[in-house]
């Protein structure tokens, strides 16, 4: 049986202001139960492909199909409702809101009566959350906030998620705490579309890999093979 691809973005371009073109006709395939991973360098169009595949910016031309359904013509909240949900770079938690009126908000879209079991969820792999849920998650420390826009886009059970830079500006420790949480995440059958900065750790996460360079698809292949090819290392690895 042939599978067939989670999310296939086709030849999308996306451009801000008219001019500046921050994707040039990218493609690129996520199958069902994939981690898959996007490095490039600052400004390579990371970013802008998230926030076209959750509809936070409108493509100029391309298609973005999530199973047989063209997102580019959806508005944010159904794109949600479809089954995506956006981790944000910079987290984006509402700061003034309590750290569990973050999560539920997160399961806004949700009618069944699992939202309370999720919860329990979250606070079991993340138990400083459950600490915390009273709180104000504008207290939270960086790393804390990270796990909150992480638990929160996982209230609304998505079948693809994007997070956009986790590990950034976290201690190591914490990093390490984020990335067991993705791998767990992955072993449970969640697709992940993941930007990250530390381009190593994301291809050791990862199965396979885009290398995106000034809004184009340089490079492609599995995780493996692009840790070890020397363009990936010279460029990205340090
Ligand atoms: P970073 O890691 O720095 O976030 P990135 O790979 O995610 O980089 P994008 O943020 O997608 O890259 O940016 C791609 C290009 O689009 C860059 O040239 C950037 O300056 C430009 N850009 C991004 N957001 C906007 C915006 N809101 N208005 C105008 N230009 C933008």
């Amino acid at each position: 049986m042939i599978t067939k691809p989670l999310l296939e973005v086709s030849e999308l371009s996306v451009s801000y202001n008219g001019f500046v073109k921050a994707l040039d006709s990218v493609s690129l395939q996520v199958f069902p139960g994939e981690l898959i991973t996007l490095v490039g360098s600052n400004g390579a169009g990371k970013t802008t492909l998230l926030r076209a595949i959750s509809g936070i910016v409108k493509p100029q031309s391309g298609t973005i199909m999530f199973r047989n359904v063209d997102l580019k013509k959806l508005p944010p909240e159904k794109i949600v409702r479809q089954g995506i949900a956006h981790s944000p770079e910079g987290r984006q938690v509402l700061g003034q809101q309590s750290v569990e009126d973050n999560l539920l908000l997160g399961a806004y879209v949700r009618k069944d009566k699992a939202v309370q079991s999720d919860l329990e969820k979250m606070y079991s792999f993340f138990p400083r959350l459950k600490e915390r849920r009273k709180q104000r998650a504008g207290t939270l420390s960086g790393g804390e906030q990270q796990m909150l826009a992480m638990s929160r886009a996982l209230m609304s059970r998505p079948e693809l998620l994007l997070l956009d830079e986790p590990s950034l500006g976290l201690a190591p420790l914490i990093v390490r705490e984020i990335f067991r949480f993705i791998e767990q995440l992955r072993r449970e059958g969640v697709t992940i579309l993941l930007v990250e900065q530390n381009a190593r750790l994301a291809l050791e996460a990862a199965d396979r890999a885009y290398v995106l360079d000034s809004g184009r698809i340089l490079l492609a292949g599995s995780a493996s093979d692009l840790l070890l090819s020397d363009a990936v290392r010279d460029a990205y690895l340090g």
